[in-house]
């Protein structure tokens, strides 16, 4: 008998779930990526995460090809196709007369749809379509409360995981023991990866970027940040220093396995790492907010506590330019400008920028957290539904064990907290790279000496600032008032 295995947000070929089963299961395996138009064609014709899909599938296909040729197999790789995904893995099961499909879950509600779809398509045809847990160690049902309900608070359910963890849920599924169950692909699909151009994508700036690619790319990272993970919880604070991992498309994207990285943090945090322990942590939030989506999918679009789709954000023209303002990194506060040009020339953005930005908005700018969720999903490299929607709802206060609404970060005192140096801001935003660091975090308070010196026309060069800090924040604490009132 034989199987067809269909990668999505899965691009390796070890530790994995679905090739495992597949392996194991079948005498003979093909493998296949669908460049999925379905998904391709809302995007903008230049986008970073394109090129790394294509990039990292180039990868996936050379590896298996060495995995066959290991295990004397020729011609195995990845079948690649380009086209909607509900209809090219009915019709290649078809064609090669496989009796089974497996697949990683994939929990996001569009992914469920269009799993479901191709669900029955196979079943029309005397097709299963298996599918395994892989890109989380807990899915949204295993870690529950002793009343069997889903967790919405972070704390519990972290104590809950940690409690749960077991070496059986890291173990690594030995895909090569099986490899040589690997078919050779058919003739007609043997044309490997289309170039960006023929996806009608153009090439981005990832390369000058030096994002390392696919899975060697996720190792490159991995061993590099296993050489500072101890120092994590001190570090990861602070965007000009080299705290975080920057594993965050390689987990999006699979090029690595969530339980390698995870027994890695964990053994070191058993060691006594407090840096390790806090990184495992922050995996644990990367569950959290799949479990949270799963149960609750009504937080796409809505919030989490549903008395706050009754805030009156701030609307019509006047919303609309300082969204503009916000997305192009022009509001006159330095740090929240620096870190919109970071992720719109590189599409990543450091943990605590995220915050301080994503309360921003809300919060200063008093913007409905919804266009900055639209916005990040748009530009971010490791965009998850889960976790931005998750990290947006934390930052507006709407969401579950979200910060409370009356805590409002104030961005200047932010920026000379996490950014004492002013290193990041300067990086980013070189016309005011000479002013002196006590007026870099707040410009429009500089000496005019302090201006002239550093040649800085306020105004021209660089914007005032579009909003009072104080001010907006009584007006957001009004706002949020509001709705409590009429509850
Ligand atoms: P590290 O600090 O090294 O963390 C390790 C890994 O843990 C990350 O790669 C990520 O997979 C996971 N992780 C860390 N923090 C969180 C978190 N709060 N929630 C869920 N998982 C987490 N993360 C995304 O992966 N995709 C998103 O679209 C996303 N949007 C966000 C939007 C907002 C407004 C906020 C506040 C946070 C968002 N995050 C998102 C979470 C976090 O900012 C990123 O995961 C992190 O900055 C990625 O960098 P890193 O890999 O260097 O992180």
């Amino acid at each position: 008998d034989s199987a067809l295995v269909w990668f999505r947000r899965d691009l390796r070929a070890h530790d994995h779930a679905a090739l495992y089963h597949a392996l194991k299961g079948a005498r003979r395996v093909w493998c296949a990526f669908v460049f999925d138009t379905d998904i391709l064609d809302p995007l903008p014709r230049a986008d970073r995460r394109v090129e790394f899909i294509r990039d990292s599938v180039v990868e996936l296909d050379e590896t298996l090809r060495h995995l066959g040729e290991q295990h004397g197999r020729a011609d195995v790789g990845l079948v690649v196709l380009h086209g909607k995904a509900t209809e090219w893995i009915p019709r290649l099961a078809v064609d090669l007369h496989v009796q089974a499909v497996y697949a990683n879950h994939d929990h996001e509600p569009a992914s469920h749809a269009r799993d479901a779809k191709v669900r029955g398509l196979l079943a029309d045809v005397g097709v299963m379509l298996h599918t395994a847990k892989d890109i989380v160690v807990f899915e949204a049902d295993e870690v529950m409360t002793v009343a069997g309900t889903a967790y919405g608070v972070f704390t519990p359910y972290k104590n809950a995981w940690l409690k749960q963890l077991a070496p059986f849920y890291l173990k690594p599924y030995p895909v090569a023991r099986y490899a040589d169950a690997l078919a050779p692909r058919p003739a007609q699909h043997r044309r490997g990866v289309p170039p960006l151009r023929d996806l009608g994508f153009e090439p981005t700036n990832l390369h000058q970027l030096k994002v390392p690619i696919g899975t060697r790319g996720g190792y490159e990272l991995l061993d590099d940040f296993l050489e500072r993970i101890d120092r994590y919880h001190e570090t990861r604070d602070f965007p000009a220093v080299k705290g975080p991992s920057y594993l965050s498309v390689h987990l999006r994207f699979g090029t690595l396995s969530i339980r390698e990285v995870a027994q890695l943090a964990w053994e070191r945090s058993s060691a006594g790492s407090r840096g390790a322990q806090t990184w495992l942590s922050e995996l644990v939030w990367r569950d959290f907010y799949h479990q949270i989506l799963h149960h609750h999918p009504r937080v796409v679009g809505h919030s989490w506590r549903p008395e706050y789709d009754a805030l009156r954000w701030e609307h019509g023209k006047h919303a609309e330019r300082l969204f503009s303002a916000w997305c192009e990194g022009r509001t006159g506060f330095p740090l929240v400008d620096a870190a919109m040009a970071q992720i719109n020339q590189t599409g990543y953005m450091h943990n605590r920028l995220r915050m301080i930005t994503a309360s921003f908005l809300v919060k200063d700018l008093g913007i409905d957290w919804r266009w900055g969720e639209r916005y990040f999903a748009e530009k971010l490299n490791d965009y998850d539904l889960a976790a931005n929607n998750g990290g947006w709802q934390w930052a507006a206060s709407t969401g579950c064990d979200a910060q409370p609404y009356f805590r409002i970060f104030n961005p200047v005192a932010q920026s000379r907290k996490f950014d004492p140096e002013g290193r990041f801001i300067r990086r980013y935003l070189p016309q005011l790279a000479k002013l002196p660091d006590t007026a870099l975090h707040a410009p429009w308070l500089a000496k005019p000496v302090e201006l002239e010196a550093a040649g800085l026309h306020l105004g021209a060069d660089y914007p005032e600032p579009i909003v009072s800090h104080n001010d907006a924040r009584q007006r957001t604490l009004q706002r949020f008032a509001a709705v409590k009132r009429t509850r």
